[in-house]
């Protein structure tokens, strides 16, 4: 990441490009035990947080992903009420979590505490539903939460992590999809931000193969756009226990609350994946 007066650039490792976004002001910088944090306040984009200089979050863009991550997953399970979100930091996809009247606990496994408290103070509306009675903040590690996670006690985990590299590589392991396979129900899902289906194409196979030879009877990866990760082109794999990923709830879908991307037809749309990525 390079800082020219006034613009935040993240280069796309290995790929020869970049991101920039022009800014007004930093408005913070912190050394968490685990990663650097630094906040933005962007010329078009809202707010920007970046962990260790890498794009997380803006206000302008991170609807698309918060609600990729989350509706398609819940509903593709017949009746969800028990989420366990691994990662998930800003607490975007808590919210989104929340907004389904029948979950009951909406459990959040953040490793670093310190990622939710800058949230807090500076995506206050990401965090709107932190206090939700259903919702429960834990600050630890995923993979250990999950592998000591009593059997069939969620019914959709959903791992909103950063990418594969230093602490959050373990969750894109098969024995990670396995302990997830074990945490949940017999129609249980699973669900992954899987990187980016131009750059990442390699990935999303070997995420598809170990959740596969996790046990999970279907896999398949949605996708959608997310301008300001790499490429502007981002994937998360779905993996259901019982099989028929594609029979989601679509009615209640559509009688749905407020969403500002996701929708059935988006849903439906986002399983339709691009011929180099069928192979
Ligand atoms: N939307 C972002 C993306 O696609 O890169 C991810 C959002 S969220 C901020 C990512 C979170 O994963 C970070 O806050 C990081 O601390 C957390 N994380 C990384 N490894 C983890 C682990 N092993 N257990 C729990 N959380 C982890």
């Amino acid at each position: 990441m390079t800082l020219d007066t006034n613009w935040y650039t993240e280069e796309w490792s290995g790929q020869g490009t970049a991101i920039s976004l022009k800014f007004k002001s930093k408005l913070h910088d912190e050394q968490s035990p685990y990663q650097r944090i630094e906040i933005y306040e962007t010329e078009t984009f809202g707010r920007l947080m970046t962990l260790d200089g890498l794009v997380m979050v803006t206000d302008r863009d991170n609807f698309v992903y918060h609600e990729m991550m989350s509706h398609p997953a819940l509903f593709a399970h017949p009746a969800p009420q028990r989420v366990l979100v691994i990662g998930g930091g800003d607490c975007g996809t808590l919210r989104e979590v929340l907004k389904h009247d029948g979950v009951t606990l909406a459990e959040q496994v953040e490793l670093d505490e310190r990622v939710t408290r800058v949230a807090e103070k500076f995506f206050p509306d990401l965090c709107a539903s932190n206090n939700d009675p259903r919702a429960r903040l834990r600050f630890d590690d995923g993979i250990a939460w999950v592998a000591k996670a009593t059997p069939e006690s969620y019914d959709v985990i959903i791992i909103d992590s950063t990418d594969p590299v230093g602490p959050a590589a373990g969750l894109f392991s098969e024995a990670f999809y396995r302990n997830c396979f074990k945490a949940l129900g017999p129609q249980g899902i699973l669900v992954g931000q899987s990187e980016s289906p131009l750059f990442h194409a390699e990935l999303i196979r070997s995420v598809q193969k170990s959740m596969r030879d996790s046990g999970f009877k279907d896999v398949a990866t949605l996708h959608f756009p997310q301008c300001t990760y790499p490429s502007g082109w981002w994937s998360a794999t779905m993996a259901s226990k019982q099989g028929g990923l594609v029979n989601f709830r679509r009615p209640a879908s559509n009688k749905m609350f407020t969403t500002r991307y996701y929708n059935s037809d988006i849903h439906q749309g986002a399983l339709a994946l691009p011929q180099f990525l069928r192979k």
